[in-house]
């Protein structure tokens, strides 16, 4: 990006602790629960995370945040770990929450020692009702003054698994009339008999995320921890646990998450696409996961891009699906290798080119790159395959393309004249004869004729077949998160129609996957990894066509 881009709140921030001498090393982290897929909301505080080591030196951890045992899977662990190296970035230390359950245990015990935690048996109900309102105090538990020696015996018996489920809790004790309803003596460890994906049984106790987070931030000495904004509340009990506890002063920071309009961006409803089949899994092409968006085309630079653009702001804002496809449109264009490919075909027939004879044309690979991306050879001939809809039988006033009696150009090849056209019974136009201009072929046109139209074809005898994935928005409506009702039930019904049989050049029967192809006047495209040697499968990226501006 240019140089002169002001920096965002954070940059000044570390500027200015690095200036000061607060920090000697900056050190940030990317703290997923593996409890799903990443998504592009993940990628934002990625390239977030990462980008600020990588700019000012230090280093940022891959901190998995593996306190709740129940929703935790080693698959999430793996997929999340491939995701942010796709993504270009590379953590020092792979760390876990769980890895700190004796030291938040030790944790606990200090807080207790303390005079500050006590052992609850109140029910989660009591506790509810006790905790009054921002305007009227809480009422204390009649547990809440009990001694030390009972709080620590019965917290050892929390941690031996002497109580069933929810029999009791560990609460902090710290202020009941305060403003901040997450200071009134809030729960900060919880009994679940539930197996670990990492500790196996030895626990039947979890902390709660506000007792996990900051202190793992402390034992690895993050200087800047930065999340979103519904932690802001969540920073005074931070600093309050960190103060306690008398460790290293993690400071928290938060910024505004990314909501994309047509997207729905939590894990937990990413989840429920996938388990009730809505999509063919974490990586449909269609999911705003980063794994959905790599089998859909996408590349990293395109992703990092668009985390660049849009910025780090204070204040939640709802971002256009269309500045994330303009991303990545801008970066195919500079990559992608040009091809031919018929969607909807319609046979068009050369009649006074020898049925018997075939020539081949040469094509610039990408005229966009600064070495054209090298040439290819495209076989012609008397049978082609052109698009159904560039043929128009009545043609309206503005119509550049075939129709009876006119003319266009056959791209990288000839300029053909329509002749006549056959229908079947139905009326449907079947086939479509031309004659050809000998004199006007491309790069060696001297037949002085002037045509508006250039459409492209594919040689039917020496074409190949792909079956094609055309996607649109999962979604019908902008914010499916604000509407009435299950989110679910505004999921676009026509997110994705497959052509079986599509005729290519035949040079893209050897497409690799993880390359961009760009099909001329149709779209950027890659190979979906369904696809094998006899079954060739494309999925559409993104259309050609810009609805979205960069102001
Ligand atoms: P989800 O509801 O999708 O599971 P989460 O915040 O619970 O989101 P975590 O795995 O806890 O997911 O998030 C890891 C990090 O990614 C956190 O620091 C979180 O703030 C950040 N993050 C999650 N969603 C977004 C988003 N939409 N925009 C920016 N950052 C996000
Ligand atoms: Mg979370």
């Amino acid at each position: 990006m240019s140089e002169e881009k002001s920096l965002n709140f954070i940059e000044e921030l570390i500027e200015g602790d690095l200036k000061s001498g607060k920090y000697e090393t900056l050190v940030t982290r990317f703290p997923p629960e593996p409890n799903g897929y990443l998504h592009i909301g993940h990628a934002k505080a990625i390239c977030l995370n990462f980008g600020l080591t990588q700019k000012y030196g230090g280093y940022t951890n891959l901190r998995f945040d593996d306190t709740n045992p129940v929703t935790e899977k080693t698959e999430y662990v793996n997929s999340q770990q491939e995701d942010i190296h796709w993504l270009g970035f590379e953590w020092k230390n792979e760390l876990y929450a769980s890895d700190y359950f004796d030291q938040l245990f030790g944790f606990a015990i200090k807080l207790i020692e303390k005079g500050l935690a006590y052992v609850d048996h109140s029910t989660a109900e009591e506790i509810a009702e006790q905790k009054g309102t921002p305007t009227v105090a809480g009422k204390a538990s009649t547990y809440r003054d009990r001694s030390i020696e009972e709080n620590l015996s019965l917290f050892n018996s929390m941690r031996n698994g002497e109580f069933p489920d929810g029999a009791c809790t560990l609460r902090a004790k710290i202020d009941l009339t305060s403003p901040n309803m997450l200071m009134r003596d809030p729960i900060i460890y919880r009994i679940k008999h539930a197996h670990h994906h990492r500790t196996g049984d030895a626990w039947c106790i979890y902390p709660m995320y506000d007792f996990a987070h900051g202190q793992s931030d402390s034992i690895e000495n993050i200087t800047h921890s930065i999340c979103t904004l519904e932690y802001v509340a969540h920073r005074e009990l931070y600093d309050w646990f960190i103060a306690q506890l008398e460790i290293f002063p993690s400071k928290q920071y938060e910024f505004a998450r990314l909501n994309l309009t047509y997207t729905v961006m939590s894990k937990r409803k990413l989840l429920q696409l996938v388990t009730e089949g809505l999509v063919s899994g974490w990586d449909d092409p269609r999911m705003p996961t980063i794994s959905g968006l790599r089998r859909r085309g996408y590349t990293p630079e395109s992703i990092r891009e668009f985390c660049e653009r849009i910025g780090i702001a204070k204040r939640e804002n709802l971002i256009e699906l269309g500045l994330l496809e303009f991303c990545i449109r801008e970066d195919l264009n500079k990559r992608a290798t040009r091809a031919m490919a018929v969607l909807d075909p319609i046979k068009l027939i050369i009649t006074n080119y020898p049925a018997d004879r075939s020539e081949i044309l040469i094509g610039d690979n990408n005229p966009e790159a600064e070495d054209k991306g090298g040439t290819r050879e495209i076989p012609f001939s008397h049978e082609l395959w052109i698009e159904r809809e560039d043929f128009m039988e009545e043609p309206s006033k503005k119509w550049f393309r075939l129709a009876p009696g006119a003319m266009v150009r056959l791209k990288f090849a000839y300029i053909v004249k329509c002749e006549s056209f056959k229908k079947d019974e139905n009326g449907g136009v079947t086939e479509i004869h031309c004659t050809y201009i000998p004199e006007s072929k491309s790069g060696s046109d001297t037949s002085g004729l002037h045509v508006k139209g250039t459409i492209h074809w594919v040689s039917a005898p020496h074409a190949a077949t792909a079956e094609v994935r055309l996607y649109d928005r999962l979604f019908s409506v902008e914010s499916p998160d604000a509407e009435e009702g299950d989110f679910k039930e505004y999921l676009n019904p026509l997110s994705m129609a497959v052509i079986e049989r599509a005729y290519i050049e035949p040079h893209l029967a050897k497409a690799e996957q993880g390359l961009g192809y760009q099909f001329i006047r149709k779209g950027y495209f890659c190979v979906d990894e369904d696809s094998s040697p006899d079954r060739l499968i494309f999925n559409r990226t993104v259309s050609l066509k810009e609805n979205w501006k960069p102001n």
